[in-house]
């Protein structure tokens, strides 16, 4: 029966984890996979993360194995929903105030909220194509693919000067998107390029939304490690949220990255409505519902439980915050490091701007799977995490090496 399925290339970040942990050398480098690690090349909890489970564990709470409602957990829902349209962090517990035109339920992670999102706009938006960037994150064009919704690309990496190509991006959805057609955007911190609009290019590309009539689907799965500040870092999605006219929106939020909650799978939906009538909302929370239903029941409780517990205390957020700038600091104290190094090696190549897309071939990644147990996606997307102290005049000298030959 199923001896002639289509074949179906394994996703390479996963692959390239596989290889890495099967490759012993002791130079080895994990430049593929986007998980933090610390100075010391380790992953592990965060320190705040650490402190609520353990408290957690103490409390010995006997319904922590049960289900949460279908739609999640209305207390993390209402943390991570501040956290995104909130123009302050953290938000005192008193100040907490319900958008009416907000409709948010609770998914498997980000992942699962593109999914989510996008079966949801599918059914309902049915929209022509979806515009995504050229490059994206490429689970964006399996999940569209998935929807029967066909992903259509936008110009957005400018490799010959390593920026972002703002003018081709408008150039093309000016010229050829039409009013129905939904539009993929990263929030911030762009996998894989690194790079963002600006805040005028942000204030352009919501302005075009609303003129040519698009759906913006913001996709906000590194919130905090773009400038250290998830208020700052967020600032597109409110600017979309508040725009004038309303405009109708959503939002697919991840805590993996910035809670480094990877396995937990904790994330949430957001749809911003303009009729905030009960009836309309409560139509909308009940499909969204029976969505959920069909595929996975109910979200899991552990991660979106430490979540919503340091969201919820203005201590535990403080400490949340300080790592995330840490995280977010080292990240980029590690990127000007390789930077520099490469300059003073006098490497050939354009490294300016460089993020975490360094303009390696295919050809160069390979060398440097091969000869120097450097792992990187084919693309040449290093994710900079990786790089430690320890590694990163080793990595500068691989790189070197290759592009010398
Ligand atoms: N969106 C983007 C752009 C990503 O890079 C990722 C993870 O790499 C995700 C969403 C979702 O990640 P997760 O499902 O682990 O939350």
């Amino acid at each position: 029966l199923f001896s002639s399925l289509p074949e179906v290339e394994k996703d390479e970040v996963f692959a390239l984890i596989g290889q890495f942990r099967s490759d012993k050398h002791p130079d080895r480098v994990n430049l593929g996979v986007g998980v933090y690690f610390s100075d010391e090349g380790k992953s592990r909890p965060l320190e705040v993360v650490g402190k609520v489970e353990k408290s957690m564990h103490e409390q010995h709470d006997v319904t922590r194995h049960d289900y949460i409602p279908i739609e999640g957990d209305d207390r993390f829902l209402s943390a991570a929903r501040d956290l995104v349209f909130s123009p302050s962090f953290p938000t005192p517990l008193k100040e907490q105030k319900a958008d009416p035109r907000i409709v948010s339920v609770q998914t498997i992670s980000g992942t699962g909220a593109n999914h989510v999102g996008a079966r949801f706009l599918a059914d309902h938006l049915k929209p022509r194509c979806v515009w995504v960037s050229d490059p994206t994150w490429a689970n964006h064009h399996v999940i569209w693919e998935s929807v029967g919704v066909p992903p259509r690309t936008y110009p957005y990496y400018n490799k010959s000067n390593c920026t972002l190509d703002f003018s081709g991006m408008m150039d093309v959805l000016e010229r050829e998107s039409q009013p129905g057609d939904a539009i993929l955007l990263h929030a911030c911190a762009h996998n894989p390029t690194g790079l963002d609009p600006t805040r005028e290019q942000w204030i352009a590309i919501a302005d075009l939304c609303h003129r040519k009539r698009l759906f913006p689907f913001l996709d906000n799965a590194y919130q905090g490690f773009a400038s250290g500040d998830p208020v700052q870092d967020s600032w597109a999605i409110r600017y979309f949220h508040q725009y004038q006219p309303p405009m109708e929106m959503c939002v697919a939020q991840s805590f993996s990255k910035s809670f480094g909650l990877y396995g937990q799978r904790a994330g949430a939906f957001h749809l911003v409505l303009n009729d905030t009538s009960a009836n309309t909302k409560d139509n909308v929370l009940g499909n969204l519902a029976q969505l959920i239903r069909g595929e996975y029941s109910v979200a899991p409780r552990y991660g979106s439980t430490i979540v919503r517990t340091i969201l919820e205390s203005e201590s535990l957020s403080n400490e949340w915050s300080a790592e995330l700038q840490l995280m977010s600091s080292r990240i980029r104290s590690m990127r000007l490091a390789l930077y520099e190094e490469l300059c003073r090696l006098g490497t050939p190549g354009s490294w300016i701007g460089m993020f975490s897309y360094t303009g390696l071939t295919p050809a160069e990644v390979e060398v440097l799977k091969k000869q120097y147990h450097i792992y990187l996606l084919a693309s040449g997307r290093a994710s900079i995490a990786g790089l430690n102290s320890h590694n990163v005049k080793y990595v500068a000298a691989a790189i070197s090496a290759v592009r010398a030959k």
